[in-house]
């Protein structure tokens, strides 16, 4: 059993990043530049997007960090947006998801400029994505994409089962692996909460992709020897022992799936850093292809 270490692989890339803006800045051209959107305070979403300003000072990006309250109506935040869409300097921007019950997700969506759509959320960008047009591919995605090229991972005429069907990671990651690309070429089966016998399309799968946010729900005997899992579940279960008192538990029950696994990713360390890594990775495409 190989562990996809996402943890480090993501650290490779950070530094092939900050090598690139080293590169930028000694030939005098721009700096990139991340901007952040943070609607209230969520828990999660404060960590989140902590961590990817954390990750652009690491890599030598500039970056802003929009803190609005909870109650920012809808109207004010995509004047924020519009105000981001028309600042030359940001190259590229994300509004942290979820937002706040009042604010209408997909109007903020297409509210970002494309071209400045880091994320890869816009339709522009997933339309393009599905017709292999070059895009901002969502950060997830990317990242997973990226691990398994990275450790060579066959997937060409493999069995690809991916559990979800959201728009940020299920649907794109179907989409994709299906795609005649690196880490593409498989035959793609996409199950979601109305799929039957869930476990017999597993049993079949050669890598499975376990994106629906149900702690531990894909366990061992659901898989078959020789599999290769992808596990981007990230849940806070209460756990009395941590400081913090929750631990981070994936979609799959590691203890009893790792033994019959070829490769698979850990929770935390897998995909989690992985997904930083492609919107940095995104935001220097938004600065070189400016220039
Ligand atoms: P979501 O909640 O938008 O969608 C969940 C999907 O799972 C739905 O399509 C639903 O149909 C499906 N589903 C629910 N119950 C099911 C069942 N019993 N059997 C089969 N399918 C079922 O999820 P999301 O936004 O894609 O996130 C999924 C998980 O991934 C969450 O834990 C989230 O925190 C995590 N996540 C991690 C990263 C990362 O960077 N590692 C990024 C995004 C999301």
């Amino acid at each position: 059993m190989i562990i996809l270490d996402g943890k480090k692989t993501s650290s490779d890339i950070k530094v092939e990043i900050a090598e690139s803006v080293k590169q930028l800045k000694i030939q005098g051209k721009k700096t990139p530049h991340l901007a952040a959107i943070l609607v209230g305070t969520d828990g999660a979403s404060m960590t989140y997007v902590t961590s990817k300003v954390k990750a652009c000072e690491l890599v030598g990006f500039n970056s802003t960090l929009i803190e609005l309250p909870e109650e920012t109506s809808e109207e004010k935040l995509l004047n924020e947006i519009e105000k981001l869409n028309n600042n030359n300097d940001i190259d590229g921007f994300i509004v942290q998801l979820p937002l706040p019950k009042h604010i209408d997700e997909q109007k903020v969506v297409e509210a970002v400029n494309p071209t400045k759509d880091v994320d890869g959320f816009h339709p522009t960008n997933v339309g393009r994505m599905a017709l292999d047009l070059p895009c901002f591919l969502p950060a997830t995605p990317y990242g997973i994409l990226e691990l398994l090229e990275r450790y060579q991972v066959e997937t060409q005429g493999k069995h690809v089962v991916v559990i979800g069907r959201s728009h940020i990671v299920g649907r794109p990651m179907s989409i994709l692996m299906s795609q005649k690309r690196k880490a593409g070429d498989a035959t793609v089966t996409i199950a979601h909460s109305r799929t039957k016998n869930l476990k017999e399309l597993t049993l079949q799968a050669d890598i499975i992709v376990a994106a629906l946010g149900i702690p531990e729900f894909l366990t061992g005997d659901m898989v078959k020897q020789g599999v290769t899992i992808i596990d981007v579940g990230i849940t806070r279960v209460g756990d009395a022992t941590k400081k913090s008192g929750y631990r981070l538990a994936g979609d799959v029950h590691f203890e009893s799936v790792s033994p019959k696994s070829a490769f698979i990713t850990p929770v935390p360390g897998g995909v989690g850093p992985m997904t930083i890594a492609m919107l940095l990775k995104n935001t220097l495409l938004a600065c070189e292809l400016k220039v």
